[in-house]
């Protein structure tokens, strides 16, 4: 499979947030979000080949029991993404993965918490949205919304009253866009059953470096 990089660190946002996890990043994705922070993965020909068997003695080189499957987008891989999961849960681990939404989400992966990510319009990538997976998430998964203004604020209230999900709802303000106490304001008074998360690896490495 396309590995862009494989890093012991902790999760940075979301609901598991500080929590130590390897993350295995694919490489390749066919978006281009406005606001993306990895357009390095964004090559399907970048990254490196890795046979499942080197990803596997590359996580079990750090004692973490959680492996975060990011990207890119790792559904854009969706063989080797579903080889790698099912290995990773014989070995007992953990395994939240982040994807764009954009794919249909394979019911028969063994993820304990999905992280779909659907696009508002600061990103430009709206047209990608599959919405239809919404309501088929479980209690344990995560919709985040990015928001880079209050028309995407305003835009992920609408999907959320449109497409019922019984999955975790996030808030994360776009990184340099949206000042996040705003965000903030608005959450506390107009989505007070989401959260806002932070990119708190952001906050303790610096927004650009790699690999934490
Ligand atoms: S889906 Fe993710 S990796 Fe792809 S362009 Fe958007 S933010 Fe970047």
């Amino acid at each position: 499979m396309r590995i862009s990089e494989i890093f012991y660190s902790i999760q940075g946002e979301g609901v598991y947030t500080g929590v130590p996890m390897v993350f295995v990043r694919l490489q390749g994705c066919p978006y281009r979000c406005a606001w993306c922070d990895s357009a390095y993965t964004w090559d399907t020909a970048g990254g490196e080949n890795h046979t499942l068997e080197q990803v596997l003695n590359t996580v079990a080189q750090w004692p973490a029991t959680h492996v975060c499957i990011t990207g890119g987008e790792p559904l854009a891989q969706p063989k080797d993404f579903l080889a790698l999961a099912r290995a990773l849960k014989q070995r007992r681990y953990w395994i939240e993965v982040e994807t764009a939404g954009g794919f249909a989400i394979p019911p028969d992966a063994p993820i304990d918490s999905w992280v779909v990510d659907v696009k508002c319009p600061g990103s430009s990538m709206e047209r990608i949205n599959k919405l239809d997976t919404l309501p088929r998430l479980r209690p344990a998964d995560q919709v985040k919304f990015v928001v880079a203004s209050r028309a995407d604020f305003d835009f992920a209230l609408a999907v959320l009253r449109q497409h019922h999900t019984s999955a975790q709802t996030l808030f994360t303000p776009a990184w340099d866009q949206l000042e996040p106490g705003a965000l903030v304001e608005w959450v506390k008074a107009e989505a007070p059953q989401a959260r806002v998360s932070l990119q708190a690896h952001k906050y303790i490495w610096g927004p650009t470096r790699r690999g934490v």
